[in-house]
């Protein structure tokens, strides 16, 4: 059976450029990045040539970029790291959208427990946070601001640059989870006006474990790990040359080809989009028409019209070969509907019953009518059980 991959939200392959690009990394140039002989010399020098690529991708100067462990760690520093610098100031606040990922809403939870208090903005029906409401939630108790750039269940993309433009009013810090746009839209942290930025190397044809944060020249922020002075001290623990070296690699690649495989994507996306509205009426369509990732394409099947389990559609069409994702999660045993969803005022039975699917650059059109094919058998089956 041909297995077509549609989840490249959750990970994408290791591009053959980027693992060619790390190999050497892996065997011959083993150095430590901190050793001061020619070993140690010439791991810094491939360090510091990735740091360079990446904050040109992204807008940044190589100093306000510091690698991490990935986009759930660079999440973790950039809110609690924010957060202890400003507590002296009587800065104890947060402000987050109840659409962020949990590396963000679990991470302002956690600092709840420590004495902070949160406020959570509303989604709209199509996902996107508003300016007007973010600045109305934020005030000089505020410490950070965090919202996501674009969202990894339905592709919305937020007004970030509006967002910090009115949040800096009250002197709090913005901090953005890129770690879905960086590589597929353009992405610049100095136009965006953040002071924080989240990026991740595996959701763009890069290694898994390796991540970076984006932290504006001169921004206070507390370490969360103690040691060594790596990473001017920000993040402590031998760097990882290799990784850092793949995901430079991943998103030069990324930013080159971006206009390119963008277009290319949204064929795909548009296609099946078309083919599920034609075909299967009672399926409806999550996320923002305009402002929006190129290559997902979040569905529901309308509960009112047919009762679904998600989670039972993925596994069906993970039968036939299909790899997506649901918008469910399994929580304490029982399936929890996502919480993207429930925020944009989906009811819990057609949240439960949603199929993400994410272009990748291996897709092709004959995907796109294999999974139309699938999806037709699997609701068929699954209407009549
Ligand atoms: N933030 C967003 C928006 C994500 O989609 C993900 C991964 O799914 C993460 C953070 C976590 O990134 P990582 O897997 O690199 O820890």
């Amino acid at each position: 059976m041909r297995r077509i991959y549609l989840d490249h939200t959750a990970t994408t392959p290791l591009d053959p450029r980027v693992r060619e690009a790390m190999e050497p990394y892996l065997s011959e140039v083993f150095g430590n990045a901190s050793s001061v002989h020619s070993f140690g010399r010439q791991a810094r020098a491939s360090l510091e040539k990735a740091r360079t690529t990446i904050a040109r991708c992204v807008g940044a100067d190589p100093g306000e970029i510091f690698f991490t462990s990935g986009g759930t760690e660079s999440d973790n520093l950039a809110i609690v790291g924010a957060a202890r610098a400003a507590r002296p100031a009587g800065r104890t606040h947060l402000v987050t959208s109840r659409g962020e990922h949990h590396a963000v809403l679990d991470t302002c939870e956690a600092l709840v427990q420590e004495g902070y208090t949160l406020s959570l903005a509303d989604l709209d029906e199509r996902g996107k946070v508003r300016p007007d409401e973010i600045r109305a939630l934020s005030d000089d108790r505020t410490s950070v601001v965090s919202i996501m750039h674009a969202n990894n269940e339905v592709g919305t993309i937020n007004p970030i640059e509006a967002i910090a433009a009115s949040v800096h009013e009250t002197g709090a810090l913005v901090h953005t989870d890129a770690v879905q746009s960086a590589g597929r839209i353009p992405v610049n942290a100095r136009g965006l006006g953040v002071d924080l930025m989240t990026i991740s190397a595996h959701k763009i044809y890069g290694p898994k474990g390796i991540g970076g944060l984006f932290v504006r020249r001169g921004t206070p922020l507390d370490p969360v790990f103690h040691g060594g002075g790596q990473e001017r001290g920000k993040r402590p623990g031998t760097e990882n040359v290799a990784l850092a070296v793949g995901f430079a690699a991943a998103l030069e690649i990324a930013c080159t080809a971006m206009t390119e495989e963008s277009a290319k994507l949204a064929v795909l996306r548009d296609a099946l989009a078309a083919a599920i509205r034609e075909r299967f009426p009672y399926v409806i369509f999550n996320g923002d028409p305009v402002d929006r990732l190129p290559h997902i394409l979040n569905v529901s099947v309308d509960s009112r019209k047919m009762p679904m389990e998600g989670e039972m559609l993925v596994m069906n069409m993970d039968l036939k070969g299909i790899a997506v994702t649901s918008g469910s999660a399994c929580t304490s045993g029982s399936m929890q509907p996502s919480h993207v969803l429930i925020a944009m005022g989906r009811d819990p039975a057609t949240a439960r019953a949603t199929i993400r699917f994410s272009f990748g650059r291996g897709n092709t059109e004959e995907d796109v009518v294999e999974t139309v094919k699938a999806l037709g058998e699997v609701l068929e089956q699954m209407t009549k059980v």
